[in-house]
């Protein structure tokens, strides 16, 4: 994962862009043939947005009169608003402040600046060099161009036995940063990897690397007849520095998903946290998420909280998120994280009793003495007695406060007894 990054970081990957088309051509070959690019042409009518032109920046720089370069694109990709329009003048300095954009925090760091439909021309710098900036007068030179192209969304699909499908959803549109977003792109496809190479799992996945928010609203706007085989997603982004995860939950808050990963989750990350629905950050969820499409998307990424000064990592949006703010490490922990939700959820079916009344646990041999180990005895008989093919291992795990994979122990047990069957609707009230 952390060759890749190095790979493809520094790319000027924006919407539709030719560095954006090469990095998902690059990612493509990691999956060999198995990567399906749907292209949407600029204009392209995607419910109530359309695809926009492709963007390239040939040359962009600042210089003061007398020929000094004080700030080239050629040095940092991000010197340049995403999708600026082209600019060449002499403009006095109180103009060129209005379009040179600088971090409010850290006098070092370029910030990341998109105007992808509020058109105008700019630049970004370090406070440092905008504070040197005496001179009465500079040279700008923009030269970028709007041209026709195609949007690119990356799929991979792993068939499972159902057509329900669950969607892992991360953006590539980025240019020159690697937490936000390329971590959640190699995770994401490490995941597909494991998926693509493992037993056939029973529901189908499917990963969507793609520009942020317009890729989703062209792909589900070409897409609806996948709509209701949706069962449910997780985006991924932020996975590769040093804060615990979050979990964000769905727009649909108390669905099946948000039940199943809800609970996994406690079980998977001791220092990680949870919030509702926008309560972290906002991402390609919002699009799975929003009326007319309503497929509860949840949203996984390492992050302060909200309340922090530091939300959600000081490096964000700058040229200071770099390869050094990640490590092999952490993203190797949230692969395992994502893995570990995505069993549970393959696990989550709905447990019907084979058995009437109180189980004879003695004679099971699944007895807990309440002498050596109450919780475990209280817990045996809380999950049992849900055990009636109405409520899911989600649905239990959740009544009882408890991690998913708690609940999972214990009916995998009745399960090799004979005491319980899974089925993946509920029985029937009228039983
Ligand atoms: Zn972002």
């Amino acid at each position: 994962m952390m060759d890749l990054i190095h790979e493809l970081w520094f790319l000027q990957r924006n919407l539709v862009s030719d560095d954006y088309d090469r990095a998902l051509y690059r990612l493509a070959q990691e999956v060999g043939d198995r990567m399906y690019i749907h292209e949407y042409p600029t204009g392209e009518p995607c419910w109530t947005w359309q695809v926009p032109e492709k963007w390239t920046c040939d040359e962009a720089y600042l210089e003061s009169l007398d020929g000094r370069r004080l700030i080239d694109v050629a040095d940092h990709p991000l010197h340049v608003v995403s999708y600026s329009l082209p600019f060449e003048g002499v403009v006095n300095r109180e103009e060129l402040l209005e379009h040179l954009h600088v971090h409010p925090r850290y006098p070092e760091a370029i910030p990341f600046v998109f105007k992808y439909y509020q058109r105008d021309w700019g630049l970004c710098a370090s406070q440092t060099l905008r504070d040197s900036l005496t001179d009465e007068a500079y040279r700008v030179v923009i030269r970028t161009r709007f041209e026709p192209g195609t949007l690119k969304v990356g799929e991979v699909v792993v068939t499972g036995e159902s057509e329900a499908s669950f969607v892992l959803a991360a953006h590539l549109c980025h240019p020159a940063m690697v937490n936000d977003d390329l971590t959640g792109v190699v995770v994401g496809l490490q995941v597909a990897k494991e998926l693509l190479g493992g037993p056939r799992p029973y529901y189908t996945y499917r990963l969507l690397i793609l520009p942020e928010t317009i890729g989703s609203v062209a792909y589900l706007s070409h897409n609806e007849s996948l709509i209701p085989t949706m069962v449910g997603g997780l985006f991924l982004e932020m996975l590769g520095n040093d804060s615990p995860h979050g979990l964000q939950h769905s727009f649909l808050k108390d669905s099946q998903v948000d039940r199943c990963l809800g609970t996994a989750f406690m079980g998977l990350d001791a220092r990680g946290f949870q919030a509702p629905y926008r309560g972290i950050i906002h991402n390609d969820e919002r699009q799975f998420n929003a009326p007319g499409v309503r497929v509860p998307m949840l949203s996984l990424s390492r992050s302060h909280r909200r309340e922090s000064p530091d939300w959600p990592y000081p490096e964000y949006h700058s040229s200071l998120d770099t390869p050094d703010i990640v490590s092999a490490e952490r993203l190797e922990e949230s692969f395992q994280v994502v893995m570990g939700l995505i069993r549970a959820w393959e696990r989550n079916s709905y447990v019907v009793n084979n058995f009437k009344g109180e189980v004879f646990c003695s004679g099971y041999g699944i007895w807990v003495d309440y002498r050596v180990n109450p919780e475990g005895h209280r817990r045996l008989f809380e999950i049992m007695e849900r055990c009636d093919g109405t409520r899911t291992v989600a649905d239990i795990a959740t009544e009882l406060g408890i991690p998913f994979q708690a609940v999972w122990e214990v009916v995998d047990t009745l399960a090799s007894k004979g005491l319980v069957w899974y089925r993946r609707t509920p029985v029937g009230e009228d039983k």
